[in-house]
Order: structure tokens, then sequence, then C-alpha cells
């Protein structure tokens, strides 16, 4: 009989693995390139000092992850749909991605992706502390500026109801988060819907779903948000996950002001740290950073108790050590800095680099191995471990980064409070 691992590796190689190494320049011969999809904590882990740190001063109940992704291919009656761009063997970038997100969520089963991506995921806050929690995100069809929803313009689709069932199934471990495009004729309606049923935050992609958070058509959007206080989480700077369009300058931190004045607290996904935009303080031909970018807006009066950022994604290989060193070293913001893994990110073995963050002195070397062995097992432990353990010149992320289910889980949301 086939073991299950064989059966992956030869599924990933029939549709597409080489091409995947090709695109990303990695060998098929390194053994590290397809996540072996292991379950629970190793006993070889069990005693690992490492390992221990991660709890000392953190309270498993106060720890959400902000930023976890749902996927499928819409084979369990989910609603989910994969737009053009992803399902395409002529379009191999996008497709060879797809492959690496279900390798990283380890769901590549003809016949039952969504379930088993889901099934993965419970397993994996199963074998955490009781009391941890992800928040998954819906995600939302690209709509055109007459508010018309694009499905071939969409990169997938992941209805807010696929969200709402997998947060009631598991309570113990899921929360979720809503995805509404604000020029949708029922944005409002839909809104308030995702309210009642118990959404943590909404989640927009710009670059990806086609909203200007800068336009005036926001508005009344951000105004209820901002009466439910609800948050919303917003991806800027550069997208590379998801090609909805040309629109990347929809991601642009400083477009967010019209946000932050409405009152809607806002976490910025990924602070930012990769890609550039246009300064438009300074005219639409500057570009910097988007970083930089975003730590401005951080300084303005009108961000203050409003403008917060997530911290998933932040030590990929294609972000620079500079930004991690920066989001380490201003304790000043630590405050406003919120724990997500960007899940299944961190389950593409390639895509995180604890020897070269070692390297850099921004992880104790001697971690490393474990790790490396604890990602082939439980990539958002994996995550947030490595997460725990990251310091720059001795300081490293307090507790309270990753305690956020204060922050999410607010009195004010009347949602909320019976499950305090
Ligand atoms: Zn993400």
């Amino acid at each position: 009989m086939k073991s299950p691992l064989m059966s992956r590796r030869r599924f990933l190689q029939g549709l597409g693995a080489t091409g995947l190494a090709a695109v990303a320049g990695w060998s098929l011969a390194k053994p590290a390139l397809i996540n072996p999809c292991r379950a629970a904590t190793p006993l070889e882990l069990q005693d690992s000092p490492w390992l221990a740190r991660v709890w000392q001063g953190l309270d498993p109940a106060q720890v959400w992850d902000c930023h976890v992704h749902l996927a499928g291919v819409g084979d369990a009656h989910s609603g989910i749909d994969i737009g053009p761009q992803l399902s395409s063997p002529l379009r191999p970038l996008q497709y060879a991605q797809r492959l690496a997100y279900m390798n990283g969520g380890c769901a590549n089963h003809r016949g039952s992706v969504d379930l088993a991506y889901i099934d993965r995921l419970r397993n994996l806050v199963e074998a955490m502390p009781a009391g941890f929690k992800v928040m998954l995100f819906a995600f939302d069809r690209f709509h055109d500026d007459a508010g018309r929803p694009s499905p071939e313009r969409s990169a997938f689709y992941i209805p807010d109801a696929w969200a709402i069932r997998q947060a009631q199934a598991f309570p113990a471990g899921f929360e979720w988060v809503a995805s509404i495009h604000p020029y949708r004729a029922d944005a409002i309606d839909a809104l308030q819907a995702a309210a009642a049923q118990g959404a943590r935050a909404v989640k927009w992609l710009p670059a990806a779903q086609g909203m200007d958070p800068a336009s005036a058509r926001c508005e009344a959007f951000f105004n209820e948000l901002a009466r439910l206080d609800l948050p919303l989480i917003v991806h800027c700077g550069e997208e590379k996950a998801v090609k909805g369009a040309d629109t990347q300058r929809l991601g642009n931190p400083l477009g967010l002001r019209r946000a932050l004045d409405a009152g809607v607290r806002v976490v910025v996904a990924h602070c930012a740290t990769m890609g550039d935009d246009a300064d438009l303080d300074a005219g639409p031909q500057v570009w910097r950073p988007s970083f930089e970018l975003f730590a401005r807006l951080m300084n303005e009066p009108r961000a203050q108790g409003r403008l917060f950022g997530d911290i998933s994604a932040v030590v990929l290989r294609n972000r620079r050590v500079r930004v991690i060193q920066t989001l380490l070293d201003r304790t000043d913001w630590h405050r406003r800095l919120l724990h997500g893994s960007d899940y299944p990110l961190p389950g593409i073995l390639p895509l995180i680099s604890p020897a070269t963050l070692a390297r850099a002195g921004l992880l104790p070397r001697d971690a490393v191995t474990d790790l490396e062995t604890l990602r082939e097992h439980n990539p958002l432990y994996f995550d947030l471990a490595l997460k725990r353990l990251l310091a720059s010149n001795g300081q490293g992320f307090p507790a309270s980064v990753f305690e956020t289910r204060r922050f999410f889980a607010r009195p004010s949301n009347k949602e909320n409070t019976s499950t305090i």
C-alpha cells in the first residue's frame, strides 16, 4: 500500500511540483521542499528548552493567531471558487502557488481538498495548549466600480458562510473573519449580518479585490465598522500571493487615512513589509518602501489607538532583515503589533529559513534544529515559537503581541461578551 507521503509526492510531481521548483529556483532534490505533514508535537521535542520558552509568561487562552487563510477548491459544497488565474496550468506561477498552498495546508488529496484542509488545521490547533485559537479568513470576490462581482478577475472566493460553518463546528479553536467588498449594494447589510454572527474582524486585500480604501465610496462602510467596533484587517504593500488585477496601488498604506479618520481600528497585514508605494504626500512620482509609509502613518495623531500591524509573514525569506530588526527595536510600537501566522505559508517549507534568521543574529543558533523539526509537525506552533524566540540586541516581542484576544474580543462588541 502506498504511504500518504508517497502519494502526496506523486500528486505534486504529477501536477507540477517541477514547475513550482523551477519557478522558485528550488531543487526537488532538497528534502525540505515538501511538507511531510506529520501530526502532533513529537516526543523528541517534549524536553526542548526552546519550546518551553514559548509559553513562559503567555496565557494560551489569550493567544489568537489573527491571520489564517482558508483554502480549498470547492469540492465539499463549500462555495469556494478558484478563479481562472489559479486553476489554469497555462499560468504556471499562479498554478504552482496554488499547489504550494495546498501542500502547505496538507490538503492535496484529490476529491476532498476543502475538508482535508479544515481537518488538518483543526488537528494543528488541537495540538496546541487549550484556549489557543486561530482566526479564519473568508475572501470576497473582485468587484468592479459598479459593485458587480467579477469571478473572472477574482483569484479565489471563500464565502463568509464557509468560515462561519467552521467556527461554529469548532468553537474551542476557530474564530472567523468576514470579507465584504464595500462597493457591493448589500455591503452594510452583509457587515451587520457578519457582526451578528460573531465575526471578529473584516479582511480586505485591495490589490486582489479592487476596493480603494482612500475612496469616499468606503465612507459608509467605515462608519458602520466604527459603530460596530469591528477591526478592518487590510493587506498593504506589494501582493504576491494572489493576483486579482493590476491594482497594486490600492494597497498604499497612506490610503488608510480615511478609515482612521472615521474611527475604524485598522490592522495592516504584515505591517506592509514588502514592496514600494507612491509617497502621496510628496507626489505620485515619488516611490518609497511601503513599510516606510506604514511607519509614517503610525506616527500620525489620527492613528493613535486606531492603527495596528500584524506580524504575519514578516519572517519570510523575501523580507529584509532590517525590517524585522525595526519591528523588534521599535518598542513604542509593540502594544500595537498583533501575532498572525499567515497560515498556510509557514507550512510551505522553503518560505521561512530559521538558519538565515539565526545567522542574522535574530534567533538563537541552537534553536534552529528544534524549530525545523517543529515545522514538519505543526506550522502554526512553529510560527508562534519562532516569533517568541526572535530578538534583536536582546529585545524580543513582549507577550502582549501574542495575546491578541483582548484586541479582537472587546466587550464593546455585544455579540462577543458571552464568550469572554
Ligand atoms: Zn495572508
